[in-house]
């Protein structure tokens, strides 16, 4: 029994709910006729992706830091918060890993009182530099458990331990996904992710950033069908948890990157190379057949029709 079956829309938290992904979802939420609580502590959220709803009487924003504990009355709970770029989650590690252990065990325990359902944002970083290409969800990974990466990593995993803990020995509702590299609008310009460093060092004519000698390889999911993956495994069958890849299986060197990023913008920047950081994985790509058989999820953006969206708004945005 959810706190409010007598109410006719159901009552949404979204943790990290300023961010880039979170204000997406929290967009997608409302337009299906949700109320949504929106709680983050602004660490590199902006309350800028969420001005648009202020007068929304559907949206609520508070301002809490989920290591803290929570008492509100929702029916669903979606848990983003937690710092996603490397310069961002390196910046206060034992914060970052604090985020998600300690931040995931507050929004089980409020799962718990309300029975709600509850979903955990996890990340392909759980794979680490990973020895199995594509990453399907059943490989464990490879992942330095005391690398300047690990405070993410280990942290997102033992996130995902507590999460399937917590549903056996209380039977709460679960739904983990493995989120791949995501890009578009509202990406924070300078959080150091490649997508935005490209689009923002072309834009600019200034000199593109490739770390290492750019033969590693990403898969990039345009945010708008991320959000459906995600909604789609909130509303999933009972009994169906996850964990669940979500990205785009379209494999892409940085170099690739690169020179897409350069061809649409007409930039005249040029390439420099530098220092590969390090633990940086090799490869990544999502196998996604679970997600097509279960939540009949597949991408539908193409990466340049998505470089070319992200590119228009961050020409508006610089
Ligand atoms: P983001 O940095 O834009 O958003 C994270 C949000 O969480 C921010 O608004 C931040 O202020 C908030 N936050 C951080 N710590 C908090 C705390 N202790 N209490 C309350 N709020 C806090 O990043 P994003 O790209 O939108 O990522 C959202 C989620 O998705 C994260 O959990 C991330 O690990 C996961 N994810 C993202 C990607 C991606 O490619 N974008 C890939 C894998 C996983
Ligand atoms: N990268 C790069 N130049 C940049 C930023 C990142 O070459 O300016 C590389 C980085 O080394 C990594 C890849 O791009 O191999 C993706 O980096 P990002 O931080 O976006 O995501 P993650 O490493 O977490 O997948």
């Amino acid at each position: 029994m959810t706190v409010n079956n007598y109410h006719h829309r159901r009552r949404i938290l979204v943790t990290g709910g300023a961010g880039f992904l979170g204000s997406h979802l929290i967009d997608r939420l409302l337009a299906d006729g949700n109320e949504v609580l929106c709680v983050d502590n602004l660490f590199t959220g902006t309350k800028d992706n969420v001005a648009h709803l202020r007068d929304n009487p559907n949206f609520e924003f508070l301002r809490h830091d989920i290591t803290e504990p929570l008492q509100v009355e929702v029916d669903e709970i979606y848990n983003l918060a937690c710092p996603a770029s490397p310069i961002h989650y390196q910046y206060d590690p034992v914060k970052t890993i604090k985020t998600s252990v300690v931040g995931a065990t507050n929004m089980l325990e409020l799962a718990k009182r309300l029975g709600a359902k509850v979903f955990q944002a996890s990340t392909s970083e759980v794979y680490g530099d990973p020895s199995v290409h594509p990453q399907v969800e059943s490989y464990w990974g490879n992942v330095n458990p005391i690398g300047i990466r690990s405070c993410y990593d280990e942290g997102k995993r033992c996130a995902e331990t507590l999460f399937f803990d917590y549903h056996r020995q209380t039977g709460i509702e679960i739904k983990v996904i493995r989120i791949f590299n995501t890009y578009g609008p509202r990406m924070h310009r300078a959080d150091g992710r490649v997508v935005s460093n490209f689009i923002v060092q072309a834009l600019r004519g200034e000199d593109i950033s490739i770390y290492g000698d750019g033969s590693q390889s990403r898969s990039f999911c345009y945010v708008s069908d991320l959000i459906d993956g995600m909604v789609r495994l909130m509303n999933s069958r009972d009994g169906f948890h996850g964990p669940v890849n979500i990205g785009n299986p379209g494999e892409f060197t940085m170099l690739q990157l690169a020179e897409n990023i350069l061809d649409i913008t007409g930039s005249k920047s040029q390439l420099v190379f530098e220092p590969l950081p390090q633990d940086d994985p090799r490869q990544r790509k999502p196998d996604i057949t679970l997600a097509q058989a279960e939540l009949g999820w597949e991408p539908k953006v193409a990466l340049r029709e998505g470089l070319e969206k992200t590119i228009a708004y961050f020409e508006k945005a610089l």
